[in-house]
């Protein structure tokens, strides 16, 4: 049975009238007992059945209601309506499943991504979520891609860790111990000895120090897995569980490292616009729509495509954190004291200082490096002035950071006065360790949110959209 389906998308791009094909998908409206657009998510478009007179009995007519599921047996012809250029004319039609009118909860009217969030395990239904989980599916396609032609090894880095050194969040433990009756040491602390892996254990929240291990050995590699952070941040940019992308790479520098997430930014981008121009147009059409309620100065200045394009077309900025500083003080955001934060040689970049610099000064992305040792990770190569380390940030319109990375301390000395200035324990490190003891080379690499560059490629503002099932604080459903 199922052999014989036909994919809608398929059907656009090489049917030609008089194929006989057979479709399957739900139904998005039916008119006229006689017009029923129909999806099967292949494609952003709706494909239009024509039913003829009789092929249905009245009692199966009535079953033909948004988000039922229908076998379709066909002839496509060329359509003499507006809006396609295709469609088909049904000799068969079978009911595979029911859709309750009274209880289906897409209607087909529009909804609110609010509304669509509860029913999260519809959405992908729907003409937004349809699209964005297409380009999703491109992105993740076109980054393996993009390392895979550059000779990179996908490295599958664990999932359940007991390194707590990254800090780069706060983190979720895993243990089998009953949390009604904890084990106890001599000392009445909780004793990890019992505990399944005989030791504290979490969730990753990097494959990083992992990535390093094996980058030393194969030279390019990189990770694409899930990460989690316990944050209790309830931001439209941050999850508790999301998927990041790291490469790291050996006889690297950070010249070589920001060369690289340039040019993988633009290609994964290209990749999309080469790719998804439909689903791209129809998200540019509805954040347009969004933006018309907005202020006129809350307004993107540039369309969807125009944005993706931009990107894709100039070079990034590349400044260092010094300077950052200087530009946002020199700003007059900073003299009407528009900023929430201080800005002073030494703070963390705000995300309010990162978009003023992205959307107001520079009006493309930026690439921040050097940053003052003291607010960036143990492992980040010190600079010959002994006060910044070889850090970058690549910050975007709408977003802020994307892209964290650095080139590594290789040197054996300097990562242990590094990690003791930290207070990051070595014990538990020698691993990490041992790779700058036998053979250390200079490396670099980074890691990218991947919910956020799906964000910025979809234009969603919110980035419990463009994950199927977003984990947050109090929220974890389906
Ligand atoms: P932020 O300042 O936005 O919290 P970070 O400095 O904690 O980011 P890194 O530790 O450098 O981020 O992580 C690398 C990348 O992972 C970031 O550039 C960002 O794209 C992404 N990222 C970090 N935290 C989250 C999160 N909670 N949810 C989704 N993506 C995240
Ligand atoms: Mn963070």
């Amino acid at each position: 049975m199922f052999g014989q389906r036909k994919k809608i998308k398929e059907i656009l791009q090489h049917g030609i009238a008089g194929d006989k094909v057979t479709i399957m998908g739900w139904v998005r409206t039916f008119r006229n007992n006689q017009f029923i657009a129909i999806q099967d998510g292949s494609s952003q478009r709706n494909f239009q059945i024509v039913m003829p007179e009789g092929i249905l009995s009245e009692s199966d007519l009535k079953r033909i209601t948004t988000g039922a599921s229908l076998k379709v047996k066909g002839e496509v012809v060329n359509s003499t309506g507006k809006g396609q250029a295709l469609e088909l004319k049904a000799t068969s039609i079978e009911i595979l499943g029911d859709s309750d009118p009274e209880k289906y909860p897409l209607q087909p009217k529009k909804h609110s991504l609010e509304f669509l969030r509860e029913k999260a395990h519809l959405r992908f239904r729907t003409n937004t979520f349809g699209a964005v989980f297409r380009i999703r599916h491109s992105l993740a396609f076109a980054i393996h891609q993009f390392f895979h032609e550059r000779g990179f090894i996908y490295l599958h880095s664990p999932v359940i860790t007991a390194s707590d050194a990254e800090g780069a969040g706060e983190m979720f433990r895993v243990t089998t111990l009953p949390l009604d009756q904890l084990p106890k040491t001599e000392e009445n602390e909780i004793n990890f000895r019992e505990d399944f892996f005989g030791k504290s254990t979490h969730l990753t929240v990097s494959g990083q120090l992992e990535a390093e291990l094996a980058a030393t050995a194969f030279g390019d590699v990189y990770t694409f897995g899930p990460t989690f952070r316990a944050e209790n941040s309830n931001t439209t940019r941050h999850l508790a569980e999301f998927w990041m992308i790291e490469p790291e790479m050996a006889f690297y520098d950070i010249e070589d490292n920001m060369n690289l997430a340039e040019a993988f930014i633009k290609a994964i981008i290209q990749f999309v616009l080469d790719h998804n121009k439909e689903d791209l147009d129809f998200l540019a059409e509805r954040l347009a729509e969004e933006e018309k309620s907005l202020p006129v100065d809350k307004r993107s200045e540039m369309g969807l495509l125009e944005k993706l394009q931009l990107v894709c077309r100039e070079p990034f900025e590349r400044i260092t954190y010094t300077e950052a500083i200087e530009i946002l003080q020199a700003s007059s955001y900073y003299k009407k004291k528009k900023f929430k934060f201080d800005v002073q040689w030494g703070i963390d970049l705000q995300s309010e200082h990162e978009r003023y610099l992205v959307e107001k000064h520079f009006k493309k992305p930026v690439i921040v490096t050097a940053y003052p040792e003291g607010i960036k990770a143990f492992y980040m190569r010190m600079n010959a002035d002994g006060k910044t380390v070889a850090a970058m940030d690549i910050l975007a319109p709408g977003i802020g950071e994307i892209v964290g990375g650095s080139q590594r301390e290789e040197r054996l000395d300097k990562l242990l006065d590094r990690m003791e200035k930290m207070n990051v324990p070595t014990a538990e490190m020698q691993w990490y360790l041992d790779i700058r003891r036998f053979g250390t080379v200079p490396h670099a690499g980074f890691g990218l949110g991947f919910e956020r560059i799906v964000q910025f490629v979809t234009g969603m503002g919110n980035i419990r959209d463009v994950i199927p099932f977003a984990r947050t604080p109090k929220n974890c459903e389906f």
